[in-house]
């Protein structure tokens, strides 16, 4: 069933001395036998079971396994032959510590295309094999080292491979022990098993059927016993041979014990992820916020209608107003002047520039400031409509601005001429606070007058007469329809500067923008770093899970399942950062969203499900790219080194 022909294996722990572990190795076993393999230390007996196990390669020679033959020249798969064929016994046992008996013996088979009850019944019979049924569900480091050693045991039964081998299985166990567990190895090899034990314990020799002794990596002899192992045919337990899957389950508990074990570095480490994420999450939610902001501004804050012309330094002359006539696009053309007023309050002085009103026939067709409280102020009535912020500098503390409204305070207004520089003057108004205007997101605070007032406090203050003209350089042109904007600005683009309603919105959003962007490179700054460290917390798991990582290994697991081992590690993190970052984000929106929505009437950072959808999937790919190359790096290691490891 199982024959090694002119089998060698050569160590080079340095170039100049060649260490030869076996040399010409000739032997043949048979599906029944219970072998034992005994010499000195150093003969060769632990390369040779590790050849025989799939753990280490053989360099010259061949073994072949029920007819297949693995020499160095075929490329034989070595993961499905430890799979399937060899259980192996170890003889520090090798169990995960915080895993219970269960679900370690339950390890061997993830690699099995079965249902979980199939397995379950196997696990269950092969505990029962081992007679520990009653600590079923302990943990493995609740265990006596005999009770380890049965569990190592039925590790390696429960997938009832061909070859069942044990290296010195009794010793790191004291002579009672050591005996229970011989017993249960002559038990197994009454089955029909292949069991070949590695060992010093002269016991050991003398219960195998057959002893065969190296020295210096050579058969001296080979002894068949007098006392054969009788093996009832009705007990023969068959082996299987069952396709090759990969449970997913087993790998992420694993992880989850683990990560449930380091949890404090884990969480240190997901707070950096999530800030990254909160902000990342946030970034999209202002993108949101940027549209709710355009869609209100171009409702109310913007009107789309309004066009502004304007010369530097220059006078426009009454000419224009016949030119837009003319084209027949506008409704309202009106020039634009500079007023500035203040209000002397004792000691303190407050100053504040102060914009028209629409005049009243069309102030329900264009847009005009919104009112949070009172009225706008009707011509010729002396009213003045306050912003909170402007309104906020005259009241006492404490007080609302509400109570502002019907009052009458005593202004400076004046108008500086800044095209021809005739003097002005502050000239005194008591004027009633008529009502509070919802402050505006960005851009300057402005009082609201009526455009009639406007104009008559310009040319009091400029010393002119009723129907004495005010020069300007600056016009407002509103439109009967803002589909003729852009016909409009064709127009009058080559004689004038002219400000249309998009360029006031693309100055507006460029700030948002800009700020986004801003987000966007710490968030990915600081991303770049957690995941940076993120990976240097895998390499140190590559170090930590060595024992995981061989043992999985010895049990068949192949490279994609070793790097399972950490990208399932790596998949729990990054969900458990991105699920703190959408907190985060969420944290953030929900203490100044209230303030926002209540002050401007639009909600800035609007997180949606599709954000924290793209933020989860985009933290748990991050982290899980972190973990690439220590999830590489695993695969490569050597399974026998990973395994002498305390
Ligand atoms: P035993 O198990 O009988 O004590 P081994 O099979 O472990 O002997 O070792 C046989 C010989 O091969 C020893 O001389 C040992 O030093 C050498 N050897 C074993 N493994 C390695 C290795 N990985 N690298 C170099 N030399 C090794
Ligand atoms: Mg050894």
């Amino acid at each position: 069933m199982l024959k090694l022909q002119s089998l060698s294996k050569t160590y080079y722990p340095d170039k100049a001395y060649p260490v030869k572990a076996l040399d010409n190795i000739n032997l043949e076993f048979l599906s029944d036998e219970f072998i034992s393999i005994v010499g000195e230390s150093g003969s060769g007996k632990s390369t040779l079971l590790n050849i025989l196990g799939g753990l280490d390669k053989l360099d010259q020679g061949e073994m072949i396994v029920d007819g297949t033959v693995y020499s160095n020249d075929t490329k034989y798969n070595l993961t499905d032959y430890r799979r399937e064929a060899v259980g192996f016994i170890f003889q520090e046992f090798n169990l995960i510590s915080h895993m219970t008996v269960h679900e370690n013996i339950k390890l061997a088979l993830s690699t099995f295309k079965m249902t979980e009850e199939e397995k379950d019944k196997l696990v269950d019979k092969a505990v029962e094999d081992v007679g520990l049924s009653y600590r079923v569900d302990n943990k493995a480091n609740e265990l006596s080292g005999g009770q380890k050693q049965r569990v190592a045991i039925a590790r390696a039964l429960v997938k009832k491979p061909k070859v069942i081998l044990a290296d010195e299985p009794t010793g790191a166990l004291d002579s009672e022990t050591s005996a229970e567990i011989l017993q249960l190895f002559k038990n197994l090899a009454r089955k029909g098993r292949l069991i070949i034990i590695v060992t010093h314990d002269e016991k050991v020799a003398q219960a195998s059927n057959r002893c065969i002794r190296l020295k210096d990596g050579h058969v001296v002899s080979d002894k068949l016993r007098e006392n054969p192992i009788l093996i009832s045919h009705e007990e023969v337990d068959h082996s299987i041979v069952i396709e090759r899957s990969f449970d997913l389950m087993a790998v992420f508990a694993l992880s989850f014990h683990r990560v449930k074990e380091k949890r404090w570095r884990y969480i240190l480490i997901s707070l950096g992820i999530s800030v990254g994420i909160g902000g990342f999450i946030l970034a999209l939610a202002l993108g949101n916020g940027v549209e709710n902001f355009l869609e209100k501004s171009s409702s109310q804050i913007i009107d789309g209608r309004k066009i502004t012309l304007m010369k530097e330094d220059e006078k426009i002359d009454n000419s224009l107003y016949f030119e837009v006539k003319k084209t027949g696009l506008a409704e309202i053309i009106q020039p634009e002047f500079n007023l500035q007023a203040r209000l002397d309050q004792g000691k303190s002085t407050e100053y504040f520039g102060i914009k028209t009103l629409h005049k009243e026939k069309y102030q329900n067709i264009y847009a005009t400031p919104i009112l949070k409280e009172g009225s706008l102020p009707k011509k010729g009535k002396k009213g003045i409509a306050l912003t909170e912020a402007i309104a906020q500098k005259f009241i006492k503390e404490g007080q609302a601005v509400n109570n502002l409204i019907g009052q009458e305070l005593s202004f400076k207004i004046m108008s500086p001429d800044t095209l021809t520089h005739y003097p002005s003057r502050w000239d005194s108004q008591k004027l009633v606070i008529t009502g509070i205007i919802r402050q505006p997101f960005m851009g300057e605070d402005f009082a609201y007058i009526p455009y009639e007032d406007h104009i008559l406090y310009t040319k009091r203050s400029r010393f002119l007469g009723k129907n004495a003209p005010v020069p300007t350089n600056v016009f407002h042109v509103y439109l009967k329809d803002k589909k003729n904007v852009a016909e409009f600005y064709q127009k009058f683009k080559d004689s004038y500067e002219v400000i249309t309603p998009d360029n006031v919105l693309k100055n507006m959003t460029k700030v948002f923008s800009q700020f986004q962007v801003a987000i966007l490179i710490v968030s990915f700054l600081i991303l770049f770093i957690s995941s940076v460290m993120a990976g240097i917390l895998f390499f140190i798991s590559v170090l930590e899970r060595q024992k995981e990582i061989g043992l999985f290994k010895a049990l068949g697991g192949n490279s994609r399942d070793i790097r399972w081992i950490f990208f399932s590690e790596a998949i729990i993190i990054g969900f458990m950062a991105s699920l703190m970052g959408v907190v985060v984000s969420g944290i953030v929106q929900l203490s100044t969203s209230s303030l926002i929505v209540s002050k401007y009437g639009f909600d800035l950072l609007d997180i949606d499900v599709l954000h924290i959808t793209i933020g989860v999937v985009f933290g748990v790919v991050i982290t899980a790219f972190s973990a690439l190359l220590p999830a590489n790096r695993a695969t490569r290691l050597d399974p026998i080194k990973l395994l002498k490891q305390e």
